[in-house]
């Protein structure tokens, strides 16, 4: 913390606070009072659709947001160029054959190879772990496609399944491997997501299914039944495509070579409109500082939204970010990522990297007492523990991250889905996000002191 700050004259200081007030009111009601956030969401889901990185909706999307940020008067504003992965779905579709036959619904993993024509035909071995997986050993999964009918134990437990489930079932020899869908049981709802191989490991397809689908599988596999599965995918990965970082600013009038960023990552998976994941996310960080133009609030530093190129697949967005800005990473006093579905907003975590406790302290104290505003809409909770997969390559140069908290009640039943449309977002939800979002980004922008002072 700024020495000055302690040494202020009292009167000061509470002038200083009560202006951040003032700000603050104002920013929540103009937030609240907001139509054309929503309006640009329902745009963004609805006339563009996905934005899965190499997609037309991507290279839209990118159109879209630069045309409209300078029709905002922002200032500053950018589309560098950043290369994405360039993975494409094609036809895909999985079908039980025996003992009975259905279609099962799936969506292939992000970054999986497709089958051979005429796909691939073999018979199922259903497990709850890999643990369960290498106690069977490779004479009882060579050949066959393994079924990861993983409890929902929560997305960081379960994930895995989903990222490394190829390499291990690869190891034992199966042909290809069925993931249950890293959320909880639902409407018979495949969840997509990315996916890895492992040099000196074959690559074999990947897909996820239904929870319901995979539980029948596991429920077949215990009682001795053999359950044969035909699996066809046509995914291809193509050379990297030309993506961009979208950047707008609104500069500080003391210090703006000092930077609050905030955003969300504009890219999605290719399936439902990537609202909740993350395409909320990036209106709401654009409009809250475009409300503080529209407010004429400036700040003593400058206030920067950045609409990261790719996260789903390739996190090139964030590093492509760190690059970019150079030497003046040491300039930013703060990063703010929102990437948790757009769910009733609750408050903010804070990380302050590398710092030792008293600091991590004084950065917490002062958070709290920038969201004290956000009392009126219940979103000033703040907690140690924040950051963002965009935001992570400059917090591990010191940059203090912070990540936007909901009560998430339901994003992973949506998450990576089809299901992840626009509807499933209360309008409220989504302004009262803008309004944290503001407060926070505004207040530590115009804060005398910074978070890792
Ligand atoms: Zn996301």
């Amino acid at each position: 913390m700024n020495r000055r700050h302690f040494l202020a004259a009292p009167g000061a200081l509470a002038a200083a606070s009560a202006a951040q007030a003032s700000a603050a009111t104002r920013l929540i009601q103009a937030a609240l009072d907001d139509q054309l956030g929503w309006k640009r969401l329902e745009y963004l889901c609805d006339s563009i659709g996905h934005r899965l990185s190499g997609s037309a909706g991507m290279a839209r999307s990118i159109d879209w947001a630069v045309a409209e940020m300078k029709k905002d008067g922002l200032e500053g504003v950018a589309a560098p160029d950043v290369m994405v992965p360039h993975w494409v779905r094609g036809h895909e579709s999985a079908h039980l054959v025996s003992p009975w036959q259905t279609a099962l619904p799936m969506l292939g993993l992000g970054g999986s190879i497709g089958t051979p024509s005429g796909g691939i035909t073999a018979e199922t071995v259903a497990v709850e772990s890999f643990d369960e997986l290498d106690s069977l050993g490779a004479e009882k999964v060579r050949g066959k496609i393994v079924v990861y009918a993983v409890p929902w134990e929560g997305y960081g437990k379960t994930v895995a399944y989903r990222g490394n489930g190829a390499i291990r079932g690869a190891q034992l020899g199966a042909a290809a491997v069925l993931v249950r869908g890293a959320g909880p049981v639902g409407q018979r709802t495949p969840h997509t997501g990315a996916m890895r191989y492992q040099d000196g490991v074959a690559r074999i397809p990947a897909a996820g299914i239904s929870a319901e689908d995979a539980m029948m599988l596991l429920r077949l596999s215990r009682a001795g039944t053999p359950a044969t599965v035909r699996l066809e995918m046509g995914a291809q990965t193509w050379p990297d495509a030309k993506g961009a970082n979208v950047i707008a600013e609104w500069r500080g009038h003391e210090k703006p070579e000092e930077i609050v960023v905030l955003g969300g990552h504009f890219d999605s998976w290719d399936a439902g409109q990537g609202a909740h994941d993350d395409g909320a996310a990036c209106i709401a960080a654009w409009t809250a500082v475009k409300l503080m133009k529209d407010l004429n609030l400036r700040a003593r530093r400058t206030v920067r939204v950045v609409l990261w190129a790719n996260e789903e697949n390739g996190l090139r967005g964030g590093r492509a970010y760190r690059e970019w800005v150079g030497d003046q990473v040491k300039n930013h006093v703060a990063a703010i990522e929102m990437d948790g579905g757009c769910e009733k907003p609750s408050g903010f975590g804070l990380t302050i990297p590398n710092a030792a406790p008293p600091v991590q302290d004084r950065g917490l104290a002062l958070l709290k007492q920038i969201a004290a505003p956000l009392a009126s809409i219940q979103a000033s909770e703040i907690v140690a523990g924040g950051g963002g997969a965009d935001i992570g390559p400059i917090m591990r140069e010191g940059v203090p991250g912070l990540a936007l908290r909901t009560t998430g009640g339901r994003y992973f039943e949506w998450h990576h889905t089809h299901a992840d449309t626009i509807d499933k977002i209360d309008p409220r939800h989504f302004r009262e996000a803008v309004a944290a979002l503001a407060v926070v980004a505004n207040g530590l922008a115009d804060s005398e002191s910074r978070l890792a002072g």
